[in-house]
């Protein structure tokens, strides 16, 4: 079984693996790596030829995992497999990433489309053969859908994790780690080398925040990612009985509509309903003016600030000092959310300006924290080889260093273009 890096080494962005055993070519995750500050152009993975695959594999709909796998329709195609939501959510995330980032692709619409036909929907431990090798995905709890993958083969066993959140969400339960030996574990690194605030802790003191906003008649403001984020936060605050409206804007809306379209991979579908049917969706822009005029949440895309309908409300709520503005996603280098953080400062039509809302962060992370992705490996049977990927270049060397210390594995950073064989 061969592994050849072709994304993802020492850097989060572009995931790309193309898998080589008995015969089969697989390629796990395609994705893009934005660029920095989010605007430059994108940076793809290492060119494979279309022919030279037989089977494309998403693990989640992260443009980072997915963004890419339209490039293989241009000049021709193969078979794509992930799940149904995997399919639904990459396709509105490839839309929209068109849209956003216009001419700055080798691809657009039609080869999405063509994707789209090439699609093979697939469940949970639903085993693909194709020669002597088989793979199937497991539950990740990153997102609705979201997958690891086994690759089996030549009595060789690979496990890659993609993103995997092993501790589960209000949404979505654990990864799924009944996975029997592995020979060769491909693992996310992101957060190997940083503590991550407990859940609990993050809830309780976004729950205050929110709480303190509401007493002194303010609205909090959530700019929030679409897929999974937006959703989770409005779990939280249901379940922690807000009195308040909840508001919900922009893309978060269609992603609720593909979440209540695959319910079985919900935690719990009935709480998940009961939640959207609380929150008030706003579809038109008289209802955004008018939603405005109480104490409220507003949850609204983009989660680092850079687009979509979070514009116009930064603008109506950032300055005043009875608002709020909760950051509870991932701010990257050079987006407006990270400079709000850094300096307090938004620019607005031209014009820097000071935020006089209070501004915090919270820590809602859907990938493993440090602790567990130690206890992950510690849990992994049949002392596999470990590559370590998904993370800045600090993260991915000093994880694979402590996880030869640790645990005696025979553990690696890859470069990009390195080939592994087991
Ligand atoms: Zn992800």
């Amino acid at each position: 079984m061969e592994v050849k890096v072709l994304g993802a080494a020492r850097e989060v962005g572009r995931s790309a693996f193309q898998i080589n055993c008995d015969g089969a070519n697989l390629l796990l995750d395609y994705g893009v790596m934005f660029g920095n500050p989010r605007g430059s152009p994108p940076t793809y993975p290492l060119h494979v030829k279309p022919r030279d695959i037989d089977s494309v594999i998403i693990t989640h709909a992260h443009l980072d995992h997915s963004g890419c796998v339209p490039s293989l329709f241009v000049s021709g195609n193969c078979n794509v497999y992930a799940t149904p939501p995997t399919f639904d959510l990459s396709k509105l995330l490839i839309k929209d990433m068109l849209k956003i980032e216009k001419n700055s692709h080798s691809f657009d619409i039609p080869e999405l489309n063509n994707m789209m036909q090439h699609a093979k929907q697939i469940q949970f431990k639903e085993k693909i053969v194709r020669g002597d090798t088989k793979f199937e995905l497991r539950s990740s709890g990153h997102v609705l859908g979201g997958s690891t993958v086994l690759v089996e083969s030549d009595k060789k066993k690979l496990f890659y994790t993609g993103d995997i959140n092993l501790r589960g969400s209000r949404m979505l339960p654990p990864a799924d780690l009944d996975i029997g030996d592995v020979d060769l574990l491909i693992t996310e690194s992101t957060y190997s080398q940083e503590k991550q605030t407990p859940r609990s802790k993050s809830e309780h003191d976004f729950l205050e925040f929110a709480n303190e906003v509401m007493d002194r008649k303010g609205i909090l403001f959530v700019p929030s990612f679409s897929v999974e984020r937006s959703q989770e936060i409005a779990c939280v605050l249901e379940n922690a009985n807000f009195k308040h409206r909840v508001i919900m804007d922009g893309m978060a809306l269609k992603v609720n509509e593909i979440i209540l379209k695959h319910p079985e991979y919900l935690k719990e579908p009935e709480i998940f309903k009961d939640v959207l049917d609380k929150v008030v969706a706003i579809d038109e822009h008289r209802q955004r003016k008018n939603a405005l005029s109480e104490p409220c949440v507003v949850i609204s895309p983009a989660g680092m600030l850079v687009g979509g309908n979070a514009v116009y409300y930064l603008q109506q709520l950032a300055f005043d000092d009875k608002n709020g503005i909760a950051l509870v996603s991932y701010q990257g280098e050079g987006t407006p959310g990270k400079k709000l953080l850094d300096t307090g400062k938004v620019s607005t039509r031209g014009k820097e300006m000071h935020v006089t809302a209070q501004v915090k962060q919270f820590q809602f992370s859907g990938h493993a924290d440090r602790d567990s992705l130690f206890d992950m490996i510690k849990n992994i049977k049949g002392n596999p080889k470990v590559l370590t990927v998904h993370g800045d270049n600090n993260s991915c060397i000093k994880f694979a260093e402590e996880i030869h210390e640790k645990f005696g594995l025979d553990a690696i950073a890859p470069k990009i273009d390195d080939t592994v064989s087991i």
